[in-house]
């Protein structure tokens, strides 16, 4: 008998009603040990390649980790697998909150959704009661309205629930999937495919019973938070600004992605909408996650036009709604951010598409007669709202805008593919690669397109040697100094790797990297290690972990591969090698030999095949994943 536990896995076919409960072995769910990677494992069994995204031969898994819902801070996240509609790619999303503690209180540490209901449902489980129920009163609704709606038909207060919004109904290639109304596994569209399916909801009941496998060890390490979080400033301030709060500084460095990534200087609105304002004018209360310490989400409220049920925007969302459009007015980004959790719609790729409309208007690809009348100019606060509602409804040009700026950018031609800010057709987050150099590399070769939470930022190599910072990330392998973060040297690509993986095992565990991550956060690499121990009875090792983490992205390269994505697909916009317009970055750019050079020795760094891009057998064989060559 394997002394790692066994996953319980709940697969429900949608077409025919069939709900199946199976186990995973525990010696092969410590190689897959929950997130994306337990759904991809799932996935990679049993779906063939080339399926349709919004096909119901499509899967759509939810998973969490083996000790999720333990009392400790940054361990409610669950990850959302599927094929995306957005980029073709396998489609990964992670996302926070209650939910992921209650789904794991029922037993479950995935749930597999197949196939394609013939009317719309929502699927409700209370520990070994599942149940597939019509939600046809639900459908249409925002989310807000259809979790009242759903808890009136359930007669249960006691329920969380994850749900897609109208956006995901009518398949919007970057639809989200909204939990507690304000929290999303938000990017690669994985609530079109839940739209897709007819799937409405999973509604689960709250229920915690994770308990650590050696409550003596577990408990000072869960207590410690205390102390950590009142010797470490940077989290103290996440907490308290969220992370909205640097956006202000990034601008006077020349690096917020403005003006649809023209320049990174937004003089005008960066005071107007970063995190210390907003908590000195709209904010209305913190929240957290179960059980977190750190408290880093936002409320806002703004009576008559901002809901507090409905949250408060993060850094991405200030950057993508505010910089990349010029809008400089706090209550049209929380409205924005609103509208986006009302619907469910990732509000990245939402701002830096209307961003991406905006200079496509001011550039004459498109006119009025295709806006239905609006004045798409940057900076125009009036058409935020008109255009949210159109994407999630498909309407007008909100059709158009649906399925991102790169599908949009060929429809329109012109060159508008150039003004497309996206890696396999996702949007860039708020994150500058002529800043982050190593950012960008992973932005190119990342799996799913770019995510600025795939590995660690440049800007931490440039802290002092004996910052906690530093000696965290020599102990996985960097300790290699930087004077400032614009370089991209060898060792610059071996902490990309590095830190990549790292960021994979966060992603596989469900652990929340502002609490675990490698560097700054509060619990170090030494702490994750324990917290298996004492947490799951895991006696594991930094090397193993690593090594999970480094499977993970195996597999994701994989699932491309035999989708036919190669290293032509790995490669970042135009717009980043030609230099930023004005402000202090006027004049940085990237330099693309260099760059591209870089991305040839991750390829090597991580045994993948130079011609393609894809993993080599070796590699795969070299991280137990020898199966997949028969897939
Ligand atoms: S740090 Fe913020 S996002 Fe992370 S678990 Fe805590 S409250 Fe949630």
């Amino acid at each position: 008998m394997s002394l790692f536990p066994d996953a319980k896995i709940l697969d429900i076919d949608l077409t025919s009603g069939q709900v199946i409960k199976k186990t995973v072995p525990g010696n092969i769910f410590r190689l897959y040990p929950g997130g994306s990677a337990l759904g991809l494992y799932l996935i990679l069994q049993d779906m063939p390649a080339k399926v349709d995204p919004l096909a119901p031969e499509n899967m759509l898994v939810f998973s969490v980790a083996p000790f999720t819902g333990l009392n400790i801070s940054g361990l409610s996240r669950m990850a959302v697998t599927t094929k995306s509609p957005l980029t073709g790619t396998i489609g990964d999303s992670q996302g926070g909150g209650f939910f992921p503690v209650y789904l794991k209180g029922n037993g479950y540490d995935a749930v597999v959704f197949r196939g394609k209901s013939p009317k719309p449902v929502y699927v409700y489980v209370n520990e070994d009661q599942v149940e597939i129920r019509d939600a046809s009163k639900m459908w249409g609704k925002v989310t807000g309205d259809a979790e009242a709606l759903l808890r009136e038909n359930l007669g249960d207060d006691k329920v969380e629930i994850a749900q897609i919004g109208p956006a995901g109904e009518n398949m919007v290639s970057y639809a989200s999937i909204i939990n507690h109304c304000n929290r999303a596994n938000g990017r690669n569209g994985t609530g079109a495919v839940m739209g897709s399916k007819n799937l409405k909801a999973l509604v689960v009941k709250k229920i915690i019973n994770t308990k650590p496998f050696d409550p003596e060890a577990f408990k000072p390490l869960a207590k410690s938070v205390k102390q950590k979080l009142e010797e470490n400033e940077c989290v103290a301030g996440l907490g308290e600004f969220g992370t909205d709060g640097d956006l202000e500084g990034f601008s006077d460095d020349g690096f917020l992605p403005t003006r649809n990534w023209n320049t990174g200087y937004f003089p005008e609105g960066a005071k107007a909408i970063t995190g210390t304002t907003m908590s000195e004018t709209v904010l209305k209360s913190r929240d957290t996650c179960y059980a977190c310490a750190v408290r880093c989400k936002r409320v806002v409220e703004i009576p008559g036009l901002v809901d507090p049920l409905y949250g408060g925007p993060e850094y991405e969302t200030c950057g993508t709604f505010g910089s990349y459009c010029c809008i400089n007015d706090l209550p049209t980004i929380c409205r924005a951010n609103q509208l986006c959790n009302m619907f469910g719609i990732d509000t990245i790729s939402c701002g830096a598409t209307i961003a991406f409309a905006m200079e496509c208007y001011e550039k004459g690809l498109i006119d009025t007669k295709d806006t239905g009348g609006l004045n798409l100019s940057f900076g125009n606060t009036e058409i935020i709202e008109p255009l949210i509602r159109m994407i999630a409804r498909r309407e007008g040009i909100g059709d158009l805008l649906a399925d991102g700026s790169k599908k949009a950018a060929f429809k329109i031609g012109g060159g508008a593919d150039e003004l497309s800010i996206s890696v396999k057709g996702q949007e860039l987050p708020a994150h500058m690669p002529q800043y982050k150099p190593a950012v960008g590399l992973i932005y190119a070769v990342n799996p799913f397109g770019a995510d600025h939470q795939s590995s660690e930022h440049d800007t931490f190599l440039i802290m002092p040697e004996d910052s906690i910072e530093r000696k965290r990330l020599a102990q996985i392998g960097t300790t290699a100094e930087y004077d400032n973060p614009f370089v991209i040297d060898d060792d610059k690509v071996r902490f990309a790797f590095d830190s990549q993986c790292y960021f994979s095992v966060l992603d596989t565990l469900c652990l929340c990297q502002f609490v675990w991550g490698p560097s700054w956060e509060l619990y170090g690499p030494d702490d994750m290690i324990e917290l298996c121990k004492s947490g799951l009875g895991w006696e594991t090792s930094l090397f193993e972990l690593m090594r999970v983490g480094e499977r993970r992205i195996n597999m994701m390269r994989f699932f491309n591969a035999r989708e036919g994505f190669t290293k032509e697909e790995d490669i970042l916009p135009e717009r980043l090698f030609k230099p930023l317009l004005d402000g202090p970055s006027e004049g940085v750019q990237l330099d693309k030999e260099e760059f591209y050079k870089a991305r040839n020795l991750y390829y090597s760094f991580a045994g993948w095949d130079m011609e393609s891009g894809n993993p080599t057998e070796s590699t795969l064989r070299k991280l137990s994943l020898g199966w997949l060559l028969d897939k």
